[in-house]
């Protein structure tokens, strides 16, 4: 939907770990420049600028913006990618079709592999993508899909068919439209693609 222009963290910054906040999320993370180094970034992002995500949000109920603090960092030699949303976004009740707010609220880690042979220094339950499968070579850089990473959490932590839990609107009223199954998600795929090799 949107073209946003490349975000380049600019040649005075170049050395400071911390990246001004004003310059809006960054579409890419270069690993030539941060790999080694770690990188940061805190700021309000909104959630009609994930191009996937806007397709779902509702129309009916003004959204706010999604504070997001995301951390690059190694452990155990591995490169993670860890972050913290704070806040909801507004989709559509799919029984009454009333606003209703998901809390996207959590902490998010991917370990991000270089190789199959890195699966061993992680966690049974740690989250992980080979950075092969997801790196975009943009000659010269390798370039981690930053933005890309994080609304993939954000589609997996977001119900397909979301729905009051005190919703007063009978089902009836709508006739024979079928319930969905809860838990069903269109971004399932997303989740079959950690964890696979
Ligand atoms: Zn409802």
């Amino acid at each position: 939907m949107s073209s946003t222009p490349e975000t380049k963290p600019s040649a005075s910054h170049a050395d400071n770990k911390k990246v001004p906040v004003s310059t809006g999320m960054p579409e890419h993370i270069s690993l030539d420049k941060w790999a080694d180094t770690g990188y940061e970034w805190s700021g309000e992002v909104k959630p009609s600028s994930f191009d996937r995500l806007a397709t779902t949000l509702s129309t009916e109920h003004e959204q706010s913006d999604i504070q997001l603090n995301a951390n690059l960092y190694r452990r155990n030699n591995v490169l993670h990618l860890a972050f913290t949303l704070t806040g909801d976004v507004w989709l559509t009740c799919q029984r009454c079709l009333q606003p209703i707010a998901i809390d996207l609220s959590d902490d998010y880690d991917i370990a991000l592999l270089e190789n199959d042979s890195q699966v061993r220094l992680v966690k049974d339950e740690q989250d992980y993508l080979l950075l092969d499968e997801i790196v975009t070579e943009q000659s010269p850089e390798r370039l981690l899909p930053f933005k890309k990473l994080v609304e993939d959490e954000i589609l997996l932590k977001t119900p397909m068919a979301p729905k009051h839990d005190d919703c007063e609107m009978s089902v009836e009223q709508f006739g024979e439209i079928p319930e969905e199954e809860e838990g069903e998600n269109p971004f399932a795929a997303l989740a079959s693609l950690k964890g696979k090799l």
